[in-house]
């Protein structure tokens, strides 16, 4: 179960519009333990107080809500997926938007699933977080949160987006690609919502258009079982047959290049539909961080869309987790569920 405390940190006008910083854990937060950084309930709260930065004027007003257990996002479960839409649809009136603050090791996927969760968002949702603690001399913490805080008071920007290291992303797009680097994260597949130099620029074009609902649709993610496997020169149809055994649902196999897998064995691909035929769901993305599936360019590609696995675009792996919990959570069939991997629902798959 989730507790959560409330902190008021500013004092408002009524003009104002504040916005929710919903803390989740992640590096951003942490200190130094005897067993490396650890995230520790209102050690966060402490620092913002006592950066002169964070009370400067033209930083909006806004509220801290703590989640607990404050987490290292490596120990991230759909349940606190469900726990921090569930926090925002809360809150979603009284603020103007909100922001995320998460570990950096899958704030991806979190990003890939609150969207899910929130369709028919109109309010800015920004994750962010950080590779070095805010209580380091030097860090990329402040300027991730305090940019996060500006464009979620400024901009109506009806998505969940990522920020990180002056670029603003499509949650539901990105994935993490340098462990070290400042500028972690990338969205190979769709091109920025916005960029961060000495201006702040959104690119509206690329923007979702607001909805007309006044409130997010919210809509659990966690009651599914669902995998994600990477192919490799030598796997064998047993590694996958054991990957396939019942609870699973749906499974995500992550090809070669355009959508390619090992189709001179023959188990492997018997493996393959037998378990399409027992109802999982297989869908097929790319291994390539860039690039869409296309299953129909090569004859090892369509062995596999033969045996009833789905071409899953340019849905990034993590996108395709998100989706598939949000499909199977739903109670959609196995070949409902096989359609609707087809179709956009928040700007996650080009057509
Ligand atoms: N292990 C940390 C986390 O994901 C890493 C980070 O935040 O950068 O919570």
């Amino acid at each position: 179960m989730i507790c959560t405390t409330l902190c008021d940190n500013v004092l408002m006008t009524a003009q104002q519009k504040k916005i929710l910083i919903v803390y989740s854990g992640g590096t951003i937060g942490m200190r130094q333990g005897p067993q490396g950084y650890q995230p520790e309930t209102g050690y966060l709260q402490a620092q913002m107080a006592s950066i002169p930065a964070f009370q400067h004027p033209d930083v909006p007003p806004y509220e801290i809500l703590e989640l607990q257990p404050l987490l290292d996002s490596a120990n991230m479960h759909p349940d606190r997926w469900w726990g921090l839409a569930q926090a925002i649809a809360r809150h979603y009136t009284d603020y103007q938007g909100f922001v995320v603050l998460h570990g950096t090791d899958t704030m991806a996927y979190t990003s890939s699933a609150l969207p899910f969760m929130l369709q028919g968002l109109n309010k800015p949702v920004i994750v962010t977080g950080s590779q070095i603690p805010l209580c380091e001399l030097r860090n990329d913490a402040q300027e991730n949160l305090i940019t996060s805080l500006l464009i979620a008071a400024r901009y109506p920007i009806p998505e969940v987006c990522l920020y990180f290291g002056g670029r603003l992303m499509r949650g539901c797009r990105t994935l993490k690609l340098d462990a070290q680097g400042f500028q972690a994260f990338a969205s190979p597949n769709y091109p920025l919502l916005g960029q961060v130099g000495i201006d702040i620029d959104i690119f509206w074009e690329r923007i979702r258009p607001a909805r007309p609902e006044s409130r997010p649709r919210l809509q659990p993610l966690h009651h599914a079982t669902v995998g994600a496997l990477r192919l490799f020169p030598g796997i064998s149809a047993s590694v996958l047959e054991n990957m396939l055994q019942p609870p699973l649902q749906g499974l995500v196999i992550e090809s070669y290049g355009v959508g390619n897998g090992p189709a001179n064995d023959p188990v492997f691909l018997r493996v393959l539909r037998q378990a399409s035929q027992r109802g999982v769901v297989l869908i097929n993305c790319t291994q390539c961080v860039k690039g869409s599936v296309d299953q129909q360019g090569y004859a090892t590609g369509q062995a596999l869309a033969e045996t009833g696995v789905v071409a899953g675009g340019d849905l990034t792996t993590e996108a395709a987790l998100a989706k598939l919990y949000y499909l199977l959570s739903a109670g959609y069939t196995p070949d409902e569920t096989r359609r609707l991997l087809r179709e956009d629902f928040c700007g996650e798959i080009s057509h």
